[in-house]
């Protein structure tokens, strides 16, 4: 049995969390097409016949700027270290750009072994592909490497067979029932965070926070989520709320749609619009509702 530790790494956008998604057989984390959808360092346990892979999905390298973004450096840096393997995604349309830069900045003194993963490669002509990959491996010093496109491929086995070659043999360090670290109201949380990330334009997904205020299971099994979206100003309230409560209805409907999907149960979805003054600077709200790690 093979056992360990696996982090997806890499500027903001470049699919991450749709890597995950997809070598879970499964949506687990969120995705959308706009760069730090990811806030948190989130674990989900993989496993087959063989092995059991902890796979740590991560907020993209950018500068920071905010709290919020100190926090989310922080997960990432902590997910750099004591792993057995960093995965190195790459956007081929975009090709190298400075935040790939700021990347490698932030590795090139780790010690843990880093595989580059190449990804997107159905937006580009296949002649580009060499040329790109060529590029990054040289320009960062990167032996090996697999060429996918995470929304069309359907088989991961050659980079799954890869990543295996870096995990040593121990015990699983998780039941194999469980498909991540992180509490089911977390979950719950950013599902709702996600249809906000879709729906909402400019700063708004970016100054909206979900918290799930209660969660409780009903005698028939039925779940029961009051959940609360937080913005920072009253004007950004009609923004979420939208016209004839057109656009929270939508998310409401959307993660009403993933939560059943995920919890294979019936749900019960109140959703409310709250102005929390500031929420990003708060310190105590970051870390007691909103899940950023206070260490
Ligand atoms: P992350 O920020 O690195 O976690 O990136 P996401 O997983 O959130 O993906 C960012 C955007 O890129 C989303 O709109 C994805 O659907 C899209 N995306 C991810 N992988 C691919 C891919 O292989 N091909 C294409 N065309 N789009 C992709
Ligand atoms: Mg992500």
């Amino acid at each position: 049995m093979k056992s360990g530790f696996v982090t997806l790494y890499g500027k903001p956008n470049v699919g991450k969390s749709t890597l995950i998604n997809k070598l879970m057989g499964q949506k687990i984390v969120i995705v959308s097409d706009k760069p730090q959808t990811t806030w948190h360092r989130i674990n989900c346990v993989y496993n087959d016949e063989d092995s059991q892979i902890v796979f740590t999905d991560t907020p993209g390298v950018h500068k920071p700027v905010s709290p919020v973004n100190r926090y989310m450096l922080r997960a990432i840096t902590d997910s750099l270290i004591g792993m057995d393997l960093i995965l190195w995604i790459f956007d081929l349309e975009t090709g190298i750009t400075r935040k790939d830069d700021l990347a490698f900045d932030k590795i090139k003194d780790v010690k843990t072994p880093v595989m580059a993963v190449f990804n997107k490669s159905d937006l580009v002509p296949e002649e580009k592909v060499k040329d790109r990959v060529a590029r990054i491996k040289s320009k960062y010093k990167l032996k090996a490497g697999h060429v996918i496109s995470a929304v069309n491929d359907t088989d991961f086995q050659e980079l799954l067979s890869d990543i295996k070659s870096y995990i040593p043999q121990g015990q699983p360090f998780y039941s194999p029932e469980m498909l991540t670290d992180r509490s089911t109201k977390f979950i719950i949380s950013e599902i709702i965070r996600e249809k906000v990330f879709r729906k909402t334009y400019e700063e708004i997904p970016y100054t909206t926070a979900v918290y799930v205020e209660h969660l409780s299971e009903k005698a028939d099994g039925k779940l029961h989520i009051r959940a609360e979206i937080w913005v920072e100003r009253p004007s950004q309230k009609g923004m979420i709320i939208g016209k004839q409560a057109g656009l929270i209805k939508a998310i409401r409907k959307n993660a009403k749609r993933d939560l059943k999907y995920l919890f294979d149960r019936s749900v019960e979805l109140e959703v409310y619009v709250k102005v929390k003054k500031e929420w990003r600077k708060k310190e105590q709200l970051l870390s007691e509702d909103l899940y950023f790690d206070n260490k």
